[in-house]
């Protein structure tokens, strides 16, 4: 438990160039993204956040283990074809940290996590996910070499660790969350009060003025604070 806090709220990402850690924006949107992490053991789906989701579609992103993707490929091929909804490259088997890895064993963590999504989506990813958020220059380039963009997050959730209640979920994301921030959760069953936290954590911030963007499109093209009321329009 203390191990996967430290992972999540230690990683010292944001101050690497190339690594993504928000979207480059003043317009009041947030990006949902859940890791689904999966070394050795089999995970499986947190089914709560997931009647959550059902319940109150909105377009999210999940950063997937290649070994999580193979061993739940019926529900990612689900959800990959709801709409706004993207599974992204998290590595294949999820190393503790990629520092520790031959430029080799990194290309082949990408390649066989994309080749493994693909078959079970149709779609190769683009982006890229450090596990843990690990991560040094040397990692970063291999890795900008395969053609992703490495994405993490401007302040972590740290829904793996217990003692972070439902309500210290919602009253931490009603606080830090700012224009352009990608939120980061957990949805292979890490998160213990990530399901009982959601709807709330939602409503907190759309009743804030916060619109739930597509990662994926948004870091393509940023949405601005005057283009975004034409959006909704479309
Ligand atoms: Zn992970």
């Amino acid at each position: 438990m203390i191990s996967s806090l430290l992972l999540l709220l230690a990683a010292p990402t944001s101050e690497l160039a190339d690594i993504v850690t928000r979207i480059p924006t003043r317009a009041p949107v947030v990006a949902l993204t859940f890791d689904a992490c999966q070394a050795g053991r089999t995970m499986h789906f947190d089914e709560g956040i997931l009647r959550v989701l059902r319940a109150h579609p909105l377009p999210f992103t999940v950063f997937a283990s290649g070994r999580f993707v193979r061993d739940n490929a019926a529900m990612i091929a689900t959800l990959s074809k709801l709409p706004g909804v993207h599974i992204e490259n998290h590595s294949w088997s999820h190393p503790a940290d990629f520092r520790l890895l031959s430029d080799d064993d990194i290309v082949r963590e990408v390649a066989l996590a994309d080749q493994e999504i693909e078959r079970v989506t149709g779609r190769k990813p683009t982006l890229f996910r450090f596990p843990g958020g690990y991560a040094d220059d040397r990692v970063v380039a291999v890795v900008g070499a395969t053609g992703h963009r490495i994405v993490h997050w401007r302040w972590a959730e740290g829904d793996p660790a217990r003692a972070i209640d439902a309500g210290q979920l919602v009253s931490q994301t009603n606080e830090r969350t700012r224009p352009g921030d990608i939120l980061i959760l957990h949805i292979n069953g890490r998160g213990w009060h990530t399901a009982e936290a959601l709807p709330a954590l939602i409503d907190g911030l759309e009743s804030r003025g916060y619109q739930f963007v597509e990662l994926e499109s948004a870091l393509e093209a940023p949405p601005t604070v005057a283009t975004r009321e034409s959006k909704k329009d479309r």
